[in-house]
């Protein structure tokens, strides 16, 4: 009996150690094919011998998705409107912006799941203030999909004020911005459209397209307060094609929103989404 368990032992040993051999292989594999979902058949089905098989797919991985640079379908004229930059593009698009934010966690929130029931992409322009007043609802604009603007730290009017603070007022949010996403804004909205050119080279410094708009919703104006009516009655007036809708964070214009969008999707017009603007527009 002894004689044989001696020769079982090693037996077994070996095929242990040929278990742990085989279990190891796996993790390693598992490891190569991360972030793709890893199954037990495509273990099985990729040798570890062939380097190219186990090249990770980034169209498995949403982080990775999220890298890939948006084909830029849209370009910015002169009077900051949109024009498709291949025909192929749609040019009955609009672009949405929501300004002054992020301050009131209702109100965003559902601007933010208005865009989300339209399939709709907007620029949220922030002002450096509030980021510091509410970090978590900048990193909610963010984590929902939504791109985020630099409209100065203080709302002030940029076009009275000297080089070095106009730098202040526009670098501290893109600092600012980018310790709390880990991405700077690519567009920048001076308050009351007011940049002479001074402003509009430092936003281009910091890497950001300039812009006021075309369409605006005089939401901000007494006229509309309370009255998601006339925020969606002056949006559609001033309708035309790659129209830059200005909007602000405020209760009616969260009101007015899924109205507003369904009223342009029944005229035909699609969201561009931030991403496919070209910056050197
Ligand atoms: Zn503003």
């Amino acid at each position: 009996m002894i004689r044989k368990w001696q020769l079982l032992t090693p037996l077994l040993l070996a095929a242990m150690l040929a278990g742990c051999t085989a279990q190891q292989q796996t993790e390693n594999t598992l490891k190569k094919d991360i972030p793709a979902v890893a199954t037990t058949e495509t273990t099985i089905s990729v040798p570890t011998s062939s380097p190219a098989a186990v090249t990770p797919m980034p169209e498995a991985s949403p982080v990775l998705e999220e890298e890939v640079p948006a084909a830029k379908l849209y370009q910015m004229n002169k009077v900051f409107r949109f024009v498709p930059i291949e025909e192929s593009a749609p040019k009955d698009v609009v672009l949405l912006t929501f300004d002054d934010g992020p301050h009131n966690e209702t109100v965003l929130t559902s601007i933010l799941d208005t865009l989300d029931k339209h399939k709709a992409k907007a620029i949220f322009f922030v002002n450096g203030y509030r980021v510091k007043q509410n970090p978590e609802l900048l990193k909610l604009i963010d984590e929902r999909g939504q791109a985020v603007g630099n409209h100065s730290w203080d709302h002030i009017d940029l076009k009275k004020e000297t080089k070095a603070v106009v730098e202040k007022q526009i670098g501290d949010v893109q600092k600012d911005v980018d310790a709390l996403i880990g991405k700077k804004p690519l567009f920048f909205r001076p308050p009351y459209g007011s940049g002479g050119d001074l402003v509009k080279e430092t936003a281009k410094n910091h890497g950001m397209l300039f812009m006021t708009w075309s369409n605006g919703s005089l939401d901000w104006d007494k006229s509309a307060k309370n009255k998601p009516e006339v925020v969606i009655q002056n949006v559609l007036e001033q309708l035309h094609p790659g129209a830059n809708i200005l909007m602000h964070e405020l209760e009616w214009t969260a009101d007015a929103l899924d109205e507003l969008l369904t009223a342009l999707e029944n005229k035909g017009y699609g969201f561009i989404n931030p991403a496919s603007i070209a910056l050197d527009s």
